[in-house]
């Protein structure tokens, strides 16, 4: 098979790259806050390692409000993500460059998923990638809505819950791959599925 240099895959972080951490002012679990409570699922590693070596382009793009919320000091916020990081590539994947938007819902970015800015700037950062053989991947409706936004594929990870399905029941919108984690995912783009 010919190689994937055309195509950058783009990853949310928190429930892709790592385990959620309960938060008792959000939802649903949320970031990390401390380095302390960064868990890099154990399978990420090496799935990364593989799509590199097959060739894909990879970089990380994600919501991270908590610092503009009052939760979460800058410094630790970018120690949370430099420590996520580092064991996601601990096995030699390579993640090209972060993508991160810091501002809160409602202060109206054009970067905060399921806005396209952060795909934008990742695609003007690494020019020769296509977003229409590229793949934002996330595990909630917003990565989903930004990918085909932007015109790529798009992977949805994880059981799925019931507000992510009203939302693409009501833009008449589906994820193109549907699967549990990012093992699923590479066994599907490395034509292994
Ligand atoms: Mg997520």
């Amino acid at each position: 098979m010919a190689g994937h240099q055309q195509t950058l895959i783009v990853l949310d972080r928190d429930g892709v790259l790592n385990r959620t951490v309960p938060s008792p002012r959000e939802p649903r679990p949320d970031s990390p806050l401390r380095v302390d409570q960064v868990e890099v699922f154990p399978w990420v590693p090496a799935v990364l390692r593989e799509l590199t070596d097959a060739g894909f382009g990879l970089v990380v793009a994600s919501n991270q409000p908590a610092w503009a919320k009052g939760k979460i000091t800058r410094a630790d916020l970018d120690a949370v993500h430099a420590a996520i990081l580092r064991d996601a590539q601990a096995a030699g994947g390579l993640i090209l460059s972060s993508h991160l938007c810091l501002h809160r819902a409602e202060d109206g970015c054009v970067c905060r998923k399921p806005a396209t800015g952060l795909l934008a700037e990742a695609f003007a950062c690494h020019p020769g990638y296509v977003p229409a053989v590229s793949w934002m991947v996330g595990d909630r409706a917003t990565d989903v809505q930004a990918g085909i936004a932007f015109g790529m594929l798009t992977a949805y990870l994880g059981a799925g819950i019931p507000e992510d399905e009203g939302a693409f029941a009501a833009r008449a919108i589906r994820p193109f791959f549907r699967g549990n984690d990012l093992r699923d995912f590479a066994r599907f783009v490395l034509g292994r599925a």
